[in-house]
Formats: C-alpha cells, structure tokens, sequence
C-alpha cells in the first residue's frame, strides 16, 4: 500500500508570522503515521524558521523552487545545497505557475531532479496539461512528455522516490477539479509512463498526486482514487483547519 502525501504549497502567501501561527497550530495535530504524510511548501524567507519549528514533528518542510546549479553567479536564485544545509527535505520543481512565468522546461526540470537527488533532497514534480491541450486531447501524450523528460537518467531507486504531482493547469485556482475518474485515469497513465522508463515495481511504488481545486469537501473523492496517492493543494491549504482536515483524509 503506497502511502497518501498531502502537500500544502502556499505559493507567494503569508507573511512570517502566519507561517509561525500555521505551524504552531498544525505541526503537533500531524499524525506520525505510515499512512498519511504531511508538508508544507513555503517560501524561501521562512523556510530556516519552520524547518527549527517543526524539529521532532511530522510535519516536513518544502521549497518551492531551485535553481539546479549548486552555487556560482546566479543573482536571485537559491540553490540545493543552501536547502540541503538548513534541513530542507522536499522541493516542489515544475510547477505550471514557474512553467508559465518563469520559463521553467522540461530541460531544466531535469536538471533540477538530478540535483534534487544529489543533495537528499525529494522532489515533488508537477506536470499537467492546459485547457487548449485538454481539449485538443493532447493530455497524455504532453504528460507523458513532461514526465518521461523530468525523470530522463534517474536510476529507478531515484524514480521510485520521485512524488508526481499531477496539476491540470485549468483546475489551479479556478474551482474546478478534475472529475475524480478524469484525474485517475491520468495517474494511471503516468504510472503506466514510470512502467515503461523504469519497470512495474517502480511505478507501483511511486507517489502520485493530484492538484487543483483540492478542498475538504472533494478531496476524498479523489483519494479513494486507485492511483491518487495524495494531494498538492494551493487555497485549502492556507488556512490551518481546512489544511488539518485535508490530511486527515489521507490518514
Ligand atoms: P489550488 O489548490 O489553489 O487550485 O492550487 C493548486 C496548486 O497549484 C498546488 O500546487
């Protein structure tokens, strides 16, 4: 049985202080459990002061981003290393939003799993299709894609730690989710995609979530999913209760 993996990816939200009040109020409530796991993604600033505050909890701490070089002249970046040294243990690569804004590739996605990996560091990465690749059925084929280029050259020991977050691009932020079924049957695709790069008792260990417009009132719909193995979830995840609730869920 492959356990649930509910990750709350506050994006560019919070200031300190709430990011203090968040994990004063959840850390504790997080259960320490072979069925669930729970992590926050946040940003940069805050990460030193929650990765101290959750010390001995089962709450895990995750960036939301790196650069895939380890140090050198690059203005602005934060690299694996830096994350590595301060107890950092998940990093969020791929996201459509760093996709679309930040010219992120699959290229440097790769780049970025291969360093992930170097430095201890589990990468959560997200792949998804757009609207207008939806509806030009486009959806497996462009995931397939995504996913076979983010894990080119990992050996299938990295693959099987890799967690995959299925985000489609439409359903971030909207309200809309993916019909439980339309979700799982992309999973079941990707799982069928890490079937073929690595083999069979790969892809039946690896973790697969599901993101977009994830809350408590759908989220388990989409668990009792056969190859939804967790959630990554941007809203719902930013207030303490509904976060709590989302990973009870999963417990
Ligand atoms: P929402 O849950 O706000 O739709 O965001 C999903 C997401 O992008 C998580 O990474």
């Amino acid at each position: 049985m492959r356990k649930k993996i509910i990750a709350g990816n506050w994006k560019m939200n919070k200031v300190l202080s709430e990011a203090d009040q968040f994990v004063t109020a959840v850390s504790d409530k997080v259960p320490n459990s072979d069925k669930v796991e729970a992590i926050v993604c946040a940003p940069f600033p805050y990460l030193s002061a929650l990765v101290e505050k959750t010390k001995g909890t089962s709450l895990k701490v995750s960036a939301q981003n790196m650069h895939f070089e380890e140090n050198g002249a690059f203005t602005g970046e934060v690299s694996p290393v830096m994350l590595k040294d301060i107890g950092v243990s998940h990093v969020v690569l791929g996201h459509s939003e760093r996709r679309e804004y930040f010219a992120e590739t699959d290229e440097t996605v790769n780049k970025k799993t291969h360093t992930a990996f170097k430095h201890g560091l589990t990468p959560i990465v997200c792949v998804g299709e757009t609207l207008e690749q939806r509806e030009a059925n486009e959806t497996e084929g462009l995931v397939e894609t995504q996913v076979k280029k983010a894990l080119d050259g990992l050996s299938d020991e990295q693959i099987t730690q890799t967690i995959i977050a299925y985000e489609p691009v439409w359903a971030i932020g909207t309200g809309k989710t993916a019909s439980s079924e339309d979700a799982n049957k992309v999973c079941a695709h990707i799982r069928n995609v890490i079937k073929e790069v690595a083999s069979e008792s790969v892809a039946e260990k690896v973790i697969i979530q599901y993101g977009g417009s994830v809350k408590p009132a759908n989220v388990d719909e989409l668990l009792a999913q056969s190859d939804i193995d967790g959630a990554l979830v941007g809203g719902a995840s930013l207030e303490a209760d509904s976060f709590l609730q989302l990973v009870e869920a999963g417990a």
